[in-house]
């Protein structure tokens, strides 16, 4: 049994008995691990913010591969992200973001880029204009999504290469825009041009800049293009809670419901 190190941010915690926590950290080296912290439900100051959801930390805990649960050891706070966000949009697209890591990755594989991406997205979901969020978060899921081999194909019929309908039809299932006569297979959703704009732009600058897109326009029609693509290829996303209760608390951007 061997204490290692790694960077990373907390997903979620769960209570273990009335004094100990399981969190749920998708770290830089080891992927996704569970650790057991003894003692912070009792005395919850040795660990600091570290174990808060959406905390960024280096933990050092002893690593035993063939067991899901690990002991942590020790963990120190680069960077409490949840006690910074004191609006609850900023809160929401930030669960939102460590929700998807939750959905799309399991078991103990390291993805650094991934980990990097979402590290950023909450630096840029914390500090960017407000009326950015949803670009931010489209970004952010958009290049998640491909570094897990799953890039919305805008360039050409996602289901023969052929040329593309000139109605903008995109194909949740086939992974991107098609052709008229892949569409004949149904299931599609027409973009208006805004919309595909925006996707295009999205996809391919990095998540940082997104903090520069005030005014995209229809990034509610963008969002559920994007989540019916995330949904028919990753089983286990059936679409974000945190962003769903921002709906319905009716505080996200305008455009949301447009
Ligand atoms: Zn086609």
């Amino acid at each position: 049994m061997a204490i290692v190190c790694s960077e990373g941010i907390v997903l979620k915690t769960h209570a273990l008995g009335n004094t100990s926590r399981i969190a749920v950290i998708y770290t830089r080296d080891l992927g996704l691990v569970k650790l057991v912290a003894k003692g912070a439900r009792r005395t919850p100051q040795r660990f600091g913010f570290a174990l808060e959801p959406l905390s960024r930390a280096r933990f050092h805990f002893y690593y035993k591969p063939d067991r899901d649960l690990h002991l942590l050891s020790q963990a120190d706070t680069i960077d409490p992200t949840g006690s910074r966000l004191a609006d609850l949009a900023r809160l929401a697209h930030a669960e939102a973001a460590i929700e998807l890591v939750d959905r799309l990755v399991w078991g103990e594989e390291p993805h650094p880029e991934l980990y990097d991406l979402l590290a950023t997205a909450l630096v840029a979901i914390t500090a960017s204009p407000e009326a950015s969020l949803p670009a931010l978060t489209i970004a952010y899921q958009l290049q998640a999504a491909s570094l897990l081999g799953y890039r919305p194909r805008l360039d050409a019929c996602a289901g023969c290469g052929g040329v593309l309908s000139p109605e903008r039809l995109f194909s949740p299932m086939r992974g991107g825009l098609v052709c008229a006569s892949c569409a004949h297979e149904g299931g599609t959703i027409q973009l208006s041009a805004d919309a595909l704009a925006g996707l295009a732009l999205l996809l391919s600058r990095p998540v940082l800049e997104a903090s520069q897109y005030v005014e995209l326009r229809r990034t509610g029609e963008i969002l559920r293009v994007v989540e019916s693509f995330l949904k028919h290829h990753f089983q286990r996303f059936q679409g974000l809670r945190s962003l769903e209760l921002l709906r319905s608390l009716g505080l996200e951007a305008p455009e949301l419901v447009a």
